[in-house]
């Protein structure tokens, strides 16, 4: 029997390559591989898809986070608010333009912040919230800006693992200031390479976003503010318009895995399921469940999840652990203060949490043996008492 990767990005070529590689070659033959039609039509396509009037491309998410703070001007003595659960990159950009990271502990269900705790963690330095759309599922966006607006802050939100995530029918990316975009290849909307987008409704944070990574340059040669390099090539810019117009469908088949999984895997008592909240739409960027234990983040590795998951990975059936270790317990935040007990909700979730197969091309076959391999695993374990 063939195995199920976590994830297969292979397939996904197959199905759409007819298209893809004429278009390519198109672009090798133009000369033109910086830049030209194929980006600004790309951030067009972009800022129409997410429903706002400005799309500025960029190198990759991380980048689009950096570049989004320094265009607000964020910097040191500043705090900007955020998830410890998430990827590094989120709170690592805080740290470059020279800010603070200040975290709020995220709710045990959706795995996004905890907004009942949001503003107790607010203080005269707090400049900008930044919420993680994590997994593809949106933050309650409509209390997120409430909270923001009655303390004058900004809202960068962190999209990189939700490009098509609705909140209340609106696009995340569209409903705080500005929302930052991830193109890796693993994310919804993935290129074949490193690539990452900026979408506001404001033209003067545009306007910044696209000077700051022109090297400080508005006007060529002449460098206002120190800038970096930060560019989408024309090459990726093809390939994400193409998969823009199959971005829904992808979606779509993402959301029917996972409702699929909910049905099957909600009678194993040991397994929490990923909760969803009623006005929002997730994008499914993975399919997260807990493996509920009594182990603790200083627990010896491998604890009971990983050992679920070595177990897993001998029957073929590949997962991922996003996130082990929570971003206030990572050593390059020690001077912050931070310790293990800081984040309970958080750093029970690094214990517990297992990211099964999700993609859209992933078929019914698969996903069974998925479900009935965790049941295995689980059932060989209570009987040896592991
Ligand atoms: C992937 C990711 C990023 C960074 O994007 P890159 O394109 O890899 O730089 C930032 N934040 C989150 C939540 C991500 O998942």
């Amino acid at each position: 029997m063939n195995n199920v990767p976590p994830l297969d990005l292979s397939q996904q070529y197959a199905l759409i390559g007819e298209e893809v590689s004429p278009a390519i070659l198109k672009v090798l033959a133009s000369g033109r591989y910086i830049g030209g039609p194929a980006v600004a039509s790309f951030e067009q396509s972009f800022a129409n898809y997410i429903g706002v009037s400005q799309c500025v491309s960029c190198n990759s998410g991380t980048d689009s986070l950096y570049l989004t703070l320094r265009a607000l001007q964020i910097g040191p003595g500043d705090e900007v608010i955020t998830s410890p659960f998430t990827f590094v990159a989120t709170a690592e950009m805080i740290s470059a333009v020279g800010a603070t990271p200040v975290f709020v502990d995220i709710d045990p269900g959706t795995f996004n912040l905890d907004l009942a705790q949001l503003a107790s963690a607010i203080t005269h330095k707090t400049r900008a919230i930044m919420p993680v759309h994590l997994f593809g599922q949106p933050v309650n966006m409509t209390q997120l800006m409430a909270i923001a607006s009655s303390h004058n802050l900004v809202v960068i939100e962190d999209c990189a693992q939700s490009t098509g995530a609705e909140w209340d029918g609106q696009k995340v990316g569209s409903i705080g200031h500005v929302g930052c975009f991830s193109f890796f290849p693993t994310k919804n909307l993935g290129a074949c390479g490193d690539g990452g987008a900026v979408t506001t409704n404001d033209p003067a944070i545009a306007a910044a976003v696209r000077m700051l990574k022109e090297h400080g340059q508005s006007t060529r040669y002449l460098s206002e503010a120190r800038g970096i390099n930060s560019r989408l090539d024309a090459m990726q810019a093809t390939i994400l318009e193409i998969k823009l117009r199959h971005l829904d469908a992808w979606n779509d088949r993402r959301r029917a895995v996972a409702d699929r999984y909910h049905e099957l895997l909600s009678p194993i008592p040991s397994i929490a399921l990923p909760q969803t909240l009623p006005s929002g739409k997730s994008v499914w960027n993975q399919y997260t469940i807990r493996l509920k234990s009594q182990d603790k983040i200083t627990s010896p590795a491998p604890n009971f999840r990983d050992s679920v998951r070595n177990k897993l990975q001998e029957k073929g059936i590949g997962s991922m652990v996003y996130y082990p270790f929570p971003l206030h317990l990572q050593p390059v935040y020690k001077s912050l203060g931070y310790q293990p007990g800081s984040f309970p909700v958080a750093e029970q979730a690094g214990c517990e949490v297992l990211s099964l197969p999700m993609f859209p091309e992933l078929d019914g076959d698969q996903q069974d043996r998925v479900v009935y391999g965790l049941k295995d695993c689980l059932t060989e374990m209570q009987k040896f008492g592991e």
